[in-house]
């Protein structure tokens, strides 16, 4: 008699087991750790779905108990009992319940419908691009003993630190190769969807039809398509964002995490889980080798590779044969003021773009948008309202008022993420005077409305988050932009990343160091890879390319080291930074985000963990800051408060997350009240 043991898919932790099934006989083939089944389960003669995590032919119990497994779900795909252990893995390193990490590791619920009559992701790209397969160029001496020695690799994980146009997307596509000649199969992760066109394009390109892709925007149907094709071995590379990292490949020979110091590997629902230490995790239990790669290394990983944990290989020259670094200005924004230049353009940036337009060549114009939310500065000099503890920057909080005299808007109070200090918003710049003082804000839209007033002639894209919510709008802009038929591309970090189009040579950042404004520790590592990447987008090609820096604050080393692309000199300031102030990658620190509707519970909760955790793991040499109001103390009508936990031991800040759940859960539990924790 064969047994499954199957973890029941309810979000409840009282269930969070494994129950025994006995499996009938017309099954017996068919179930396999993985796939899904209903079940009968509790009272109520009603069956529930559940996840097969293993099969056994022995239980302690006695047989007559034991009920049968009611039916299996149509067209289970035959995952492989290795992403079940790589759940179990994930449940204990991020605190989640098995069935949270199930649910993230076989996403594929059921097929919905068949979509046979739409065409397939991955030869949509093709038919956009236009792309045919090409006779190779050959790698080029530094790619080649990069590619040598990550083949000769001993297991341990390969930080591949290139240069942007170094050419890292020609040195996968050679390790993808040498597993397709040994018959295995290759995971490509790219940080987010607006890549997956240039990366597919440059796959399919060189490595023909066996390529898939998975992503957020594709329909269940087409999920699952792509996911059936990897179990089946009908493709040997998967791309994708960082879910992309659960396809069901057998025969795992390497995982590829392009980018990899983007924030956007790390996941921002439960279970909370980064992607490269999951990676990590695949790669080490199926002896895959795992590449990650960047132009700009996060501190942590580069931390690793200097320690020897990632085995550190460097690409310092441009590919692109006769392609140069470009020339990179900063212009100082407080001057163009004084000069009596009010717009968002610098008189450079203005001259270039001119220049440009003129030899019909590209211009990119970068915005963070992101980055801005809520700080405060002086436009006439610059100064930005910092936490006088922390050296963080304030943030404006969400209560505003108008202003009686102007009329104008403003925050009335600025308050510290880390240590929760609050401030009246000045009304001057504490500096210089000035009443030129806001919260800053000036977005893409706006940026385009410019650029169109100052080059009526041109003919503009923009890409951000508001126009590229139609399906397909990524590849749409991008493959336009890419026949040449705009001459400027607008856009938020999305245009940033990754993406290679010889034909601009004019980069414009057009505030530099917006994101230096945000109250995270790690603002100036942000602020660092994004002037970085986004100068690598110019020049790329035979023709030179500048780059221009609009800054508020040129004398910040992050602005001052990115201009001269100096990661390595970055990397020692910051981490002495880091290091001075306690922050990751020096110690690990914990987030605890706590949220409930009802105020007093979660001040009251907040007050308990920060008692916990002082009284218990203080004498251990815990750090304790908080627990103070999130930046944005209120959402959806849950209150919201934040504590960070420091400590040099990862162990000791898991234990810490292990008893704060009980202690929270024992005196919360069934009230509302959630709690989410991170570690970095
Ligand atoms: P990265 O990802 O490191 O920024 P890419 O992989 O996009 O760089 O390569 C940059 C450019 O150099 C691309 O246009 C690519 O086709 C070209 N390139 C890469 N390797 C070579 C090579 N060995 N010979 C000629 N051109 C190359
Ligand atoms: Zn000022
Ligand atoms: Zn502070």
């Amino acid at each position: 008699m064969r047994y499954a043991r199957v973890i029941i898919d309810i979000s409840a932790e009282q269930v969070d087991r494994a129950f025994t099934y006995r499996i009938p006989e017309d099954l017996e083939d068919r179930i396999v750790p993985g796939v899904r089944v209903r079940v009968p389960f509790g009272n109520a003669d009603r069956n529930r779905i559940g996840f097969v995590i293993d099969i056994t032919d022995h239980v302690d119990f006695p047989e007559e108990r034991i009920k049968p497994v009611a039916s299996l779900l149509p067209k289970a795909l035959n995952t492989g009992s290795e992403l079940i252990e790589l759940a179990a893995f994930m449940a204990s390193e991020y605190g989640c319940t098995m069935n949270q990490a199930l649910q993230t590791v076989l996403p594929v619920k059921k097929i919905i419908g068949k979509n046979r009559r739409r065409k397939d992701p991955v030869r949509r790209i093709e038919d956009l691009s236009g792309a045919e397969a090409v006779q190779d160029e050959a790698l080029n001496p530094e790619q080649a003993s990069v590619c040598a020695s990550i083949l000769r690799n001993s297991g341990r994980p390969v930080l591949l630190y290139g240069i942007t146009g170094s050419g890292k997307t020609r040195v996968y596509i050679e390790l993808i190769r040498h597993m397709q000649a040994a018959g295995k199969q290759t995971i490509v992760l790219i940080p987010e969807i607006s890549l997956t066109y240039q990366t597919v394009r440059e796959l399919t390109k060189h490595l023909g039809q066996r390529v898939a892709v998975m992503h957020s925007r594709l329909s269940q149907g087409e999920k699952y398509e792509q996911y059936r094709k990897a179990a089946d071995g009908e493709i040997d590379v998967m791309v994708g964002p960082r879910s992309a990292l659960f396809t069901p490949f057998t025969k795992l020979g390497l995982i590829v995490i392009d980018e990899e110091h983007e924030r956007t590997y790390q996941s921002d629902t439960s279970p909370r889980y980064d992607t490269r230490t999951v990676a990590a995790q695949r790669a080490a239990m199926t002896g895959a080798c795992l590449v990650l790669g960047s132009a700009t290394p996060s501190l942590e990983s580069y931390t690793k590779a200097l320690n020897g944990e990632y085995d550190l290989q460097v690409m310092k020259s441009r590919a692109h044969p006769g392609a140069l670094l470009p020339s990179i200005h900063i212009t100082d924004m407080r001057r163009e003021m004084e000069r009596g230049n009010r717009s968002i353009f610098s008189g450079m940036l203005q001259d270039m773009i001119s220049d440009r337009l003129e030899r019909k060549e590209q211009v990119m114009l970068f915005l963070n948008r992101r980055g801005y939310a809520g700080f405060v500065s002086c436009r006439s000099c610059g100064t930005v309202i910092k936490c006088p503890h922390c050296d963080v920057s304030m943030t404006a909080h969400n209560n505003w008022y108008i202003d009686p005299y102007t009329g104008e808007r403003r925050a009335a109070l600025l308050s510290c993420h880390y240590c929760g200090h609050t401030q009246p918003m000045p009304s001057s710049c504490p500096q210089c005077g000035s009443p030129y003082i806001a919260p800053f804000g000036t977005g893409t839209q706006k940026l385009e409305q410019a650029a169109r007033k100052m080059f009526p002639a041109a003919k503009i894209l923009r890409m951000d988050a508001d126009s590229t919510t139609a399906k397909g709008s990524y590849e749409q802009i991008l493959s336009s932009f890419q026949k040449g038929e705009a001459d400027i591309l607008i856009g938020t970090q999305m245009i940033v990343k990754g993406h290679d189009f010889p034909k601009v040579t004019l980069v414009g950042i057009v505030a530099a160091d917006l994101s230096l404004n945000t109250s995270e520790y790690d603002a100036s590592e942000r602020t660092f890879q994004l002037i970085t990447q986004a100068a690598g987008r110019s020049g790329r090609g035979s023709r030179a390319g500048d780059v221009v820096i609009q800054s508020y604050d040129p004398s910040h080393y992050a602005v001052g080291l990115a201009a001269q692309q100096d990661y390595e000199r970055f990397y020692e300031r910051e981490m002495s930074f880091r290091r001075l102030l306690h922050y990751p990658p020096d110690i690990y620190m914990m987030q605890v985000r706590i949220r409930s509707e009802d105020e007093g519970m979660t001040a009251e909760a907040a007050e308990l963990a920060a008692e916990i955790c002082v009284r218990e793991f203080g004498p251990a040499g815990a750090i304790l800051i908080g627990p103070c109001n999130e930046s944005v103390y209120k959402i959806n009508d849950n209150y919201r408060k934040i504590l960070y936990i420091k400590h040099s031991s990862h162990d000791i800040i898991k234990k810490i997350r292990g008893t704060l759940e009980e202690a929270l859960s024992a005196r919360f539990g069934g009230r509302k009240v959630w709690t989410a924790f991170d570690i970095r």
